[in-house]
């Protein structure tokens, strides 16, 4: 089985559109996301549109949850706060339902999915280190979980002939076989923060035992041009060509 695991897309319909060929091309079977589905880019209805149509497992991210009212963006940036107030303007009453249904964690046969930490979900926190890592490895019931949040990719490991200890790599290939506990952030499909401008997706291949981190190249001017005709601010098209 091939496992298609979507980061953060926030509302990049060039972005997601992309990376699905690709996943497509690779034989992918099942999809999944680690939330963030809108805010920041200019086409949420558009993603939120495609993962009903593909019947993608999503679990409910930061920004999701403050276009819904699930949790208070007073404590976002100025330019996240503004991206929630316009997506919270176009969302239908149906769009805004599919995201008040979304869990905060999914299990499935070989692999666990959360937005920040697995540990505590709810509370949308970054893991920016081993030490961040320890409670959700600890918790993992399963060998592998999916996260997302930082929008960088990397993977937080505890391999089966030392499983006392933690380590990080940002190898874009990670063997799944020899890893007692794998955390992996996906990186973001839709707003790349390692000044890296492609669209970012893993594929888990559960048969080979391993995970792969890929980089595509996506239509980045026509994605920045919907951003400035919604009104968005500028910043918020600018970054997509940057990778920040
Ligand atoms: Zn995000």
């Amino acid at each position: 089985m091939k496992y298609g695991v979507l980061g953060d897309i926030h509302g990049n319909l060039s972005a997601l559109e992309e990376v699905l060929r690709c996943m497509d091309r690779e034989g992918v079977g099942r999809l999944l996301s680690v939330g963030d589905v809108v805010g920041y880019g200019a086409a949420p209805r558009e993603c939120i549109q495609i993962l009903r149509e593909r019947q993608v497992v999503v679990v409910l991210g930061n920004h999701d949850a403050a276009c819904v009212d699930r949790l208070d963006a007073s404590t976002f940036n100025n330019y996240a706060r503004a991206a929630v107030n316009w997506t919270k303007g176009v969302l239908t009453r149906e769009d805004r339902s599919w995201i008040e249904k979304l869990p905060m964690t999914v299990h499935l046969e070989h692999c666990s999915v959360a937005h920040g930490t697995l540990h505590r979900p709810e509370l949308y926190d970054y893991i920016q280190s081993t030490t961040d890592a320890d409670p959700s490895l600890d918790e993992m019931p399963l060998p592998v979980c999916f996260v997302g949040h930082s929008h960088v990719p990397v993977a937080l490991l505890r391999m089966r002939d030392d499983p006392t200890r933690t380590f990080y790599t940002k190898d874009p290939v990670v063997d799944t076989d020899d890893a007692h506990r794998a955390l992996i952030n996906v990186g973001s499909v839709g707003q790349p923060r390692d000044e890296d401008p492609r669209a970012a997706y893993a594929v888990f291949d559960t048969e080979a035992g391993s995970v792969h981190i890929h980089r595509v190249t996506y239509d980045i001017p026509r994605e920045m041009r919907r951003i400035r005709d919604a009104g968005l601010p500028e910043m918020l098209a600018a970054r997509l060509e940057w990778g920040v």
